[in-house]
């Protein structure tokens, strides 16, 4: 058998020379995704760094992974689970596809409540991420999207994955069937929606990951009656939801009529430094139906119960244990730990006279550098300060002359980096 084509077979892949080629086709799809995914590109730039000045004390403030260490009244409850499971008492195998119910409950009773959830309307996750991935398999490659510009770039990446967002276009930076929603100081961080065309799914993150902001209940009200008029489905991101200080909405259904429209992930990640523990939910309201009358809830049920089959027990033990009085107490200090670095961060970069937004609400610093482009920025405070951060260009291209500083790391890295910068840019 001859292949027709072999990409790059007389080049090396990690130092290996390629030989035999199969016939099987390249996903049109991945084919069209621009460049690796932010993150991983970014931790390659490091890495990169890292060998380049390999005695050069690096801070990262890029990647957006918590550092704290988690209070041991949860690891406490993660490790007796452990333990037990060496048990024949103890010992439990498969559980609910979707959870278990007292965490579910839980969930509902100390983020949902009076908002008229119940328990059987929350799906557990493995992260927020997954089940980003997952509501697309739910949704298909018909749906139509819009995502905020800047935004995190899970959604962009997924819809072109599934095959919903059409070609590339260099020339704009955007894909050709996505809807792009500027979110800029100028228009307070919040889209234009009388501008904004008709689209069957809207992402919406809030507090926004990369710009911090956290939309006023006035703003969501208008992104459920946008919806609502347009028959669409808002996938809402709450995954910073604990780092909000104001009286803006920690979720979509604090707004009358959401439950009618809008599917909400959320993230035991941020809120409690289970980012590597795994552990988030989606809520999807019994009310939510689609043109046909059809739930929505028995759909993602069953796409929960065929491409997951449910999150790890240890971590759900865990996730009770945040949700205790105490668990809870103790993860709101963390959190507040976060919002003081994000606070040292905010003033170092105003100190310097540059325009900062987010960090109040959020644990990222979305910083402006007017007219210089946001990877020559990344690069420069890389090189010259050995500070990791992300290029806001990496959210998309409304995030261009931006840089996201993250607030998640330890204090004195973060009262070091405080000194690199002035030190660099006075
Ligand atoms: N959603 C947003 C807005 C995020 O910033 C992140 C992670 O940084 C996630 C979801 C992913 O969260 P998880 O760790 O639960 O997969």
């Amino acid at each position: 058998l001859q292949p027709k084509t072999i990409w790059n077979s007389s080049k090396s892949n990690n130092g290996r020379r390629l030989g035999h080629c199969t016939e099987v086709p390249r996903n049109v799809n991945m084919e069209n995704l621009q460049s690796g995914y932010l993150f991983p590109e970014i931790f390659k730039r490091e890495s990169e760094h890292v060998r380049k000045y390999p005695d050069a004390s690096l801070i990262r403030l890029g990647i957006g992974d918590t550092s704290e260490p988690i209070p041991d009244i949860i690891t406490s409850a993660m490790a007796e689970h452990a333990f037990a499971l060496s048990t024949v008492k103890g010992y439990k195998g498969y559980g609910e596809e979707q959870g278990n119910m007292a965490l579910r409950k839980a969930i509902a009773e100390i983020f949902y409540k009076d908002m008229g959830l119940k328990g059987n309307e929350i799906f557990i996750s493995d992260g927020a991420q997954c089940d980003i991935s997952r509501l697309q398999m739910l949704l298909g490659s018909n749906m139509t999207v819009a995502v905020q510009d800047p935004s995190f770039p899970a959604y962009t990446d997924s819809s072109v994955i599934v095959g919903q967002a059409g070609k590339f276009q260099p020339e704009t930076e955007k894909y050709k069937n996505i809807v792009y929603m500027n979110c800029t100081p100028e228009n307070g961080f919040f889209p234009d929606l009388s501008t904004t065309s008709r689209t069957n799914i809207i992402f919406f993150c809030s507090p926004n990951n990369p710009t911090g902001h956290a939309a006023s209940w006035q703003q969501l009200k208008q992104l459920v009656e946008f919806a609502k008029a347009n028959g669409s489905i808002i996938i809402y991101d709450s995954a910073y939801a604990a780092y909000i200080s104001n009286a803006s909405p920690r979720s979509i259904y604090e707004i009358p009529g959401a439950r009618e429209v809008a599917i909400e992930i959320s993230s035991f990640s941020k809120f409690a430094g289970f980012t590597g523990v795994r552990l988030g939910w989606t809520v999807v309201p019994e009310e939510l139906v689609y043109s046909n009358g059809y739930p929505v809830i028995k759909d993602f049920d069953r796409i929960v119960c065929t491409c997951f089959n449910g999150a790890s027990n240890i971590a759900q033990a865990g996730g009770l244990a945040c949700l205790s009085p105490d668990g809870y107490q103790a993860l709101n200090s963390v959190v507040g730990y976060y919002k003081e670095n994000a606070k040292i961060i905010v003033d170092t970069f105003e100190s310097l006279g540059l325009k900062v937004y987010g960090g109040k609400n959020a644990p990222y610093a979305w910083v402006h550098f007017p007219g210089k482009s946001s990877w020559d920025t990344f690069a420069e405070i890389l090189e010259k300060t050995h500070i990791v951060t992300i290029p806001g260009s990496g959210f998309g291209p409304g995030g261009e002359e931006y840089i996201r500083v993250s607030a998640f790391g330890q204090r004195e890295c973060i009262l070091e980096a405080s000194r690199r910068l002035k030190n660099f840019y006075t």
